[in-house]
């Protein structure tokens, strides 16, 4: 199942969509049922349904914190000039980070290297803490498709994550959450101007999603909604002003945005 929080005129609301592939792709005549609560429990529609083309698709979820997870491929960690942690390195991203597909992703000025990160993104469904890896699944809503925008001098210069990863609009997520995947093995990738530049598989994750949960949850009680970010493979590279930044995992579906200085 595929779960949205979509836009209409003045209103918000969670909604079931109808017509999506096993791809992500969804039908010229996909729906939205609009539900009448959040997503956590019995899913009840109103029985209002609405084109898909007709709502604004919004970031599927509004959490209470958003945790980061870096270097968790081994290819990327590479690439970035360090070695793969011996555990999971969290940090945190403001929920002012997020915006929807569609939306833009601005450069703010403090910085001349923001980057992409495409990731696979968790959605918590339940109250966890201290669960254990082969439970953790049970606590899961659904998966969706995060871009972990980052302006890469300030990560160097600041020495830590928080301003670097915390701009405003430095984390595009969506289409939706798919409710029904294994995520052990998703293809994901990042497309700059059509030009493929991250081509990745869930399988090479260094710490698994059930990994993950755990230990994040061994840390911080972790609500419904929210998030974490499962860390980025290798390829990402720089965006500038005009690009279109295009991020796919297979199965869930892609966000596409542009960038603005
Ligand atoms: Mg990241």
């Amino acid at each position: 199942m595929f779960i949205a929080r979509v836009g209409l005129g003045e209103r918000v609301a969670f909604a079931v969509v109808e017509g999506v592939d096993a791809a992500g792709i969804p039908a010229a005549d996909a729906t939205v049922e609009i539900l009448q609560s959040h997503p956590f429990g019995e899913l009840v529609t109103t029985g209002e349904s609405f084109p898909l083309t007709d709502v604004r698709l919004l970031p599927p979820m509004i959490p209470t914190k958003i945790i980061g997870i870096g270097k968790n491929y081994a290819d990327h960690a590479k690439e970035m000039g360090g070695e793969v942690p011996a555990e999971p390195i969290c940090f945190l991203k403001p929920t002012t980070t997020l915006i929807g597909t569609g939306d833009v992703i601005r450069i703010p000025w403090q910085s001349e290297h923001v980057e992409h990160e495409v990731e696979l993104a968790v959605v918590i469904g339940r109250m966890a803490r201290n669960v254990k890896p082969e439970e953790a699944l049970d606590y899961v809503l659904g998966y969706t498709v995060a871009n972990d925008v980052s302006a890469r001098d300030i990560q160097k210069r600041d020495g830590q994550w928080t301003r670097a990863k915390g701009f405003d609009t430095f984390l595009p997520m969506g289409p939706w959450i798919a409710t029904h995947l294994d995520p052990s093995r998703l293809a994901l990738k990042t497309l700059v101007n059509d030009d493929v530049k991250q081509d990745g598989s869930t399988h090479d994750l260094v710490f698994d999603v059930p990994a993950l949960v755990a230990f994040c949850s061994e840390s911080m009680t972790l609500l419904p909604g929210d998030i974490i970010l499962t860390g980025t493979p290798a390829g990402v590279s720089p965006i500038v002003d005009g690009d279109v930044v295009q991020c796919v995992i297979e199965g869930i579906g892609e966000i596409i945005n542009t960038v603005e200085a």
